[in-house]
């Protein structure tokens, strides 16, 4: 008989084990925790934490060298049961299935936690776009979106952009998915150009969202955002109309960056001026009248509000205890680790959650496509105004579930989002 060999017994590491950084975990743990609080059972947490359909695609592209080059493509829908999948499409080096798949887990609890009737969704594509002609963009974008095809259209999945992709994108998707049809069909994409059925509004809407909230949490915490300071990390499309938008509003906003790095004024900086610089230089850095921060120090400098509006992760257990800021307003999404959020809640740093802070662009792009299907096109104060009611109801709603619940803020929004998405899925019924 073999003797059975027992296991030393293991030390107990003295150092905690190194934070898991894989979005797609980070997205289960965030759900886990509102499962927990809502008491759901087994199975229907296993049909809400798995995506319902995840394609990969090879994407073959004609470069301007006359070569061919064969990109891998994603399109992942997370959860349909409260309407057709919503999600932007990424273009960036560094992106993987999982990435996708966090971000359209993401997707499925914004549209939720803002109701709106939509599901979640995501698309990427692993490419250097900073390395591409407008050309090569164009062809890649044209073969990813017939690649993609079979599964999006206005009744089932609708892209919008996202980082590195723009209105341009969304128009090229829009053409290829109409000539494929053999009609124009406005509501396949939104974020379009607005000579293609775009919205009023559509361009700023995630900024403008992220202010709203930002107005609330400031009612909360007793500051007053006229003169308040703001810290903006990425200068894209949400992180420089946030700069402009909360500019209006008389907030400081003294530290901008992008890729490259960071800069900064204590007396603030012009974010007009900082978009045509970058317009012109290709980044923030050397912009005149301004020194120059890093992306890290940005991060943990003194400011009233801070706005991580770039990629994941950028506040984790390295950086948490260090940051200063009295609120975090995530426009980018997953910015903040499981871990870091912890240490920011003992703290008593509000922060706003990215379902919640960056909704107000899928909130525009829901009006968009509502537009689109009715042929009829509102004013810009109409969907400013929509925005902001979509948006100050959404924030009190997340406010009231995280105080029932003595928890913090992106916990309370998870609870609402993941109680809506389950409750939604129970009356359906389990098909067949
Ligand atoms: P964008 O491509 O317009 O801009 C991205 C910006 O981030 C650029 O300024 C880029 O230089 C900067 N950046 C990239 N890597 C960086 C780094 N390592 N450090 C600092 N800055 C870096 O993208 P966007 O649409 O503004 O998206 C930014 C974030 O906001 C993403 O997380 C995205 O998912 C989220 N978001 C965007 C929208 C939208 O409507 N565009 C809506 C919701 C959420």
């Amino acid at each position: 008989m073999a003797t059975v060999v027992k296991p030393a017994p293991q030390p107990i590491p003295r150092i905690a084990p190194r934070e898991d950084l894989n979005p797609y975990r980070i997205a289960q743990i965030q759900f886990d925790m509102a499962a927990e609080y809502l008491k759901l059972d087994q199975s229907l947490r296993q049909i809400l934490r798995t995506p319902k359909r995840i394609l990969e695609v090879s994407v073959p592209t004609k470069m301007d060298n006359g070569q061919v080059k064969v990109f891998t493509g994603f399109r992942v829908q997370h959860n349909v049961a409260r309407g057709p999948a919503k999600g932007g499409i990424r273009y960036h080096p560094n992106v993987t299935l999982d990435e996708v798949k966090a971000l359209a887990a993401w997707m499925t609890w914004k549209t939720a936690t803002v109701n709106i009737p939509y599901g979640g969704a995501k698309g990427g594509v692993i490419c250097d776009p900073k390395r591409m002609s407008k050309g090569e963009l164009e062809r890649m974008t044209r073969r990813f979106a017939s690649e993609i095809l079979p599964v999006i259209g206005p009744e089932q999945d609708i892209p919008a952009p996202d980082m590195y992709t723009d209105a341009q994108t969304m128009a090229w998707i829009m053409d290829t998915y109409s000539m494929t049809k053999g009609y124009s069909t406005l509501g396949v994409v939104t974020g379009k150009p607005i000579a293609l059925g775009g919205s009023e509004g559509r361009v700023e809407a995630t900024a403008r969202g992220c202010l709203v909230v930002c107005e609330e949490a400031c009612k909360v915490k007793k500051i007053n955002l006229r003169g308040a300071t703001v810290a903006i990390q990425g200068f894209g499309n949400a992180g420089s109309y946030a700069a402009r938008l909360f500019t209006d509003k008389k907030a400081r906003v003294v530290a901008i960056s992008d890729s490259r790095g960071g800069v900064f004024n204590s007396r603030g900086i012009d974010p007009l001026k900082a978009m045509r610089y970058k317009e012109r230089a290709g980044t923030v850095v050397g912009m005149p009248g301004t020194s120059r921060i890093s992306n890290d120090d940005l991060l943990t400098m003194k400011c009233d509000i801070l706005i991580p509006a770039a990629l994941e992760n950028a506040i984790t257990l390295n950086n948490a205890d260090q940051i200063k800021a009295k609120i975090v307003a995530e426009a980018a999404n997953g910015p903040t680790t499981p871990h870091a959020d912890e240490v920011l809640a003992r703290k008593g740093t509000m922060v706003l959650p990215d379902i919640l802070a960056n909704a107000g662009g899928v909130s525009v792009s829901y009006f968009e496509w509502v537009q689109d299907l009715q042929g009829f096109f509102w004013p810009e104060d109409e969907v400013k105004a929509k925005l902001e009611s979509v948006m100050r109801r959404a924030f009190q709603e997340v406010y009231e579930t995280m105080r029932k619940h003595r928890t913090h803020m992106r916990v309370g929004a998870y609870v609402l989002a993941v109680g809506r998405v389950a409750e939604a899925t129970l009356v359906r019924g389990l098909f067949p």
